[in-house]
């Protein structure tokens, strides 16, 4: 089997939808085979792009806070994989990002996805990350969203961090207020776990 390192190399020199992509491909992505959690989110915006730096925006700042982490725990291979359904920014439309290209996912989610042995937690963001993680769940993100005990404790559907869904948040208070002290909870809890682990025995080669 291909080394998860030559995967990631693969994924780099990536040009397959090229022609579509109106600043070129920069896949950006964050994967280890020893990841706990998993972020499926959408696709890089334009800044993130240009950084190249996963959730490197007010979204990533958010969505930081909301899981109660800081920029270094993120920003661990070994604790996150942040694996966006297109890896490439899409573009920009009349109300906002495009959606990711539907051949990226098509392409490498599966493989890149079968590298994550030690999963405890796959965090979904937005609507194009639920219609492939919760396919056959033909329900609103809202209604999933709100039926967070569905896959819980192994997988939640979140609403994208994004400054745009400011009305979605201001709308359901209940998210911040109730769900999210739970979801701080089990992140800190395998967090710790994490450390832990990875004191007694040494991250392995990728
Ligand atoms: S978006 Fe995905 S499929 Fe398209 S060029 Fe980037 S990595 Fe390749």
């Amino acid at each position: 089997m291909t080394s998860t390192r030559a995967l990631l190399a693969e994924v780099h020199a990536c040009r397959l939808c090229e022609a579509h992509l109106p600043l070129g491909p920069r896949p950006v992505l964050q994967l280890h085979p020893q990841a706990r959690i998993l972020i499926a989110g959408q696709a890089p915006g334009r800044r993130v792009h240009e950084s190249g730096v996963p959730f490197d925006d007010a979204s990533g700042e958010r969505l930081r806070s909301w899981l109660g982490v800081t920029a270094a725990q993120f920003y661990d291979p070994r604790l996150f994989a942040i694996v966006p359904m297109g890896m490439c920014y899409p573009g920009t439309g009349a109300s906002g990002d495009l959606p990711p290209r539907a051949e990226c996912a098509a392409t490498w989610r599966a493989r890149l996805l079968a590298r994550l042995s030690a999963l405890e937690l796959t965090l979904v963001i937005g609507r194009y990350a639920l219609d492939y993680h919760h396919r056959g769940d033909g329900r609103s993100l809202t209604e999933q969203v709100t039926d967070w005990r569905a896959h819980w404790p192994s997988r939640l559907a979140l609403p994208h961090p994004s400054p745009r869904n400011n009305l979605w948040l201001k709308r359901h208070p209940w998210f911040e207020q109730e769900l999210l002290p739970v979801v701080r909870q089990r992140v800190a809890e395998i967090g710790a776990r994490q450390t832990q682990e990875s004191r007694r025995k040494p991250a392995s080669i990728i």
